[in-house]
């Protein structure tokens, strides 16, 4: 009999940590960040302190009191003697979003994670790119020691301790993601912390009670991946999936592949909203097309980073009104990621230009691998302000700073992100809205609304798909699937599954284990 403890994501929609038992053997899906439970506390310029470890988010409730969390972020005054002692021996990570993957950089190193390569890039990249700081430290991490002047209650990173890289098991390994997995730009230098690489090996060697079986999902990041674990009892996991993007087809064998599992823990992100809308990556096409090609002037793309389906998409719209796509160096960075996990080309085309900044000095990871690689791909800003009707920018608020150096005159926004779900995200749409009025852009896929000051976003329908299934998708997937018992997770209404299912859905309370 399998055993399910659901640490966090029980009744949010994210901060995913499902424990799963049987005999002796247990595994954790996902390990996200909870950002409901984040955002109660902490915004942009208040967060947890680094340098107290784990102190804060367990003091505030933010990650459960289990045992396996590293033991350099463990300050001297945290006691943890009483925290219930797990042994996972993996963590099948579903996909690259934070809300899945966030926490795992505060869990101990000698926990594997298992994920696509394509995941496991990902991780790499934004590691690379990123922000430094604890929560980031999903693929390497950066061993903390105690300040000596302290005793124990301050931890810092250890200055001559090289980064430590986590161990992957792929779900499908890529030679070429080896060596991208071992290598930290900027290592060469003398005084720089080298990277001690972690080992990255096939998921046939990983040696469990399950058999496990990984299928490769739609959703709104690639490298999603959906598992059926088959022991005494078989589990399915779908991670979170949508069946309205172009790879739905991926989505279907999992469907298939999942057929009389005894247990589905299953994902209900769009269940309980109400402002619930379906719209295809097709649809979405279609509107961005037509938004782009209305403008003989600049264009602007805004999606998310990470949403490399709408960059392709956005390629597809560059070639066909004639335009350059140009992304940032860091997007280029993260596209140099996925293509040594998935053998794609984007970059070498041609079709696709990087934005040269103005900065004096170049990052590392963007001198030692993006210029080397696509040195003649960078586009300055004098050349798009000559012919800016040429080009599609993916830009977004952040980026807006550059068009000061471009000075457009007029010109297309496209909205093609998630609707904002909170008040600072609304503010931010006030400043990007000042910043369109003030270079006389049109904005697509959304528009503000209210008093002057006080406005708000409101969305258009057409620009942005959703990553999830839609409620009446999810009556589908589980009637064909037909398990014994459903687990709701990622979701604020996991009683909508109990109105749709009855007696078979078990609503998991946080930490409280379930027999199934
Ligand atoms: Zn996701």
């Amino acid at each position: 009999m399998v055993k399910i403890t659901v640490f966090d994501g029980s009744s949010t929609i994210g901060g995913n940590k499902i424990y799963l038992e049987e005999g002796d053997e247990a595994v954790f899906l996902d390990f996200g960040m909870n950002f409901a439970r984040y955002g109660e506390f902490f915004q942009e310029f208040l967060s947890e302190r680094d340098t107290r470890g784990i102190h804060d988010l367990i003091h505030l409730g933010m990650i459960p009191r289990i045992s396996p969390y590293r033991r350099d972020l463990i300050p001297s005054d945290l006691d943890t003697s009483s925290f219930r002692k797990l042994a996972p021996k993996a963590v099948l990570l579903s996909h690259a979003h934070l809300d899945h993957c966030g926490n795992i950089s505060l869990l101990d190193r000698s926990i594997p994670v298992v994920a696509s390569g394509v995941t496991a890039a990902i991780l790499k990249g934004m590691r690379d790119t990123g922000a430094s700081g604890m929560g980031s430290e999903v693929a390497y991490i950066s061993t903390r020691v105690p300040h000596d002047d302290y005793g124990g209650l301050v931890l810092a990173s250890g200055r001559n301790l090289p980064y430590m890289g986590r161990d992957f098991y792929c779900t499908d390994c890529a030679e070429a993601i080896l060596e991208f997995m071992s290598q930290k730009p900027g290592q060469g230098s003398r005084n720089s912390k080298k990277l001690e690489p972690g080992k990255i090996r096939d998921l046939s060697q990983l040696r469990l009670h399950w058999g496990v079986e990984a299928y490769p999902v739609d959703h709104s990041i690639y490298g999603a991946t959906a598992y059926v674990l088959k022991g005494e009892t078989t589990v399915a996991y779908t991670g979170d999936m949508r069946l309205s993007g172009r790879n739905r087809e991926l989505t279907r064998k999992f469907v298939q592949g999942a057929r009389s599992a005894d247990v589905l823990v299953c994902e209900g992100t769009r269940v309980g909203r109400a402002h619930d809308s379906d719209v295809t990556e097709d649809e979405v096409m279609r509107s961005c097309l037509a938004a782009a090609e209305g403008s003989g002037k600049l264009t602007v793309a805004d999606f998310s980073a990470r949403n490399f389906e709408r960059l392709d998409m956005f390629i597809e719209i560059a070639g066909r009104t004639g335009r350059r796509l140009v992304i940032t160096a860091k997007d280029a960075y993260l596209i140099n990621a996925i293509e040594c996990a998935d053998g794609s080309h984007r970059l070498d085309s041609g079709a696709i230009g990087i934005y040269r900044e103005m900065s004096p000095a170049e990052r590392k990871w963007e001198s030692e691998v993006v210029r080397p690689k696509w040195g003649n791909a960078y586009v300055a800003y004098d050349e798009i302000s000559r012919a800016p009707g040429d080009y599609i920018l993916c830009f977004s608020l952040f980026d807006m700073k550059h068009l000061l150096d471009i000075k457009p005159d007029g010109g297309s926004y496209i909205y093609s992100s998630s609707e904002a779900f909170s008040e600072e995200q609304e503010i931010d749409f006030r400043r990007l809205k000042a910043w369109l009025d003030r270079f006389g852009f049109s904005a697509y896929g959304f528009h503000m609304e209210g008093e002057e000051g006080a406005e708000v976003p409101r969305f258009e329908k057409g620009y942005h798909a959703s990553g999830h299934l839609s409620a009446d998708e999810i009556v589908g997937v589980i009637k064909e699937i037909g398990p014994g018992k459903i687990v709701p997770v990622h979701t604020e209404d996991p009683g909508w599954f109990r109105e749709q299912f009855g007696d078979r859905v078990v609503l998991p309370e946080e930490g409280k284990t379930i027999d199934a």
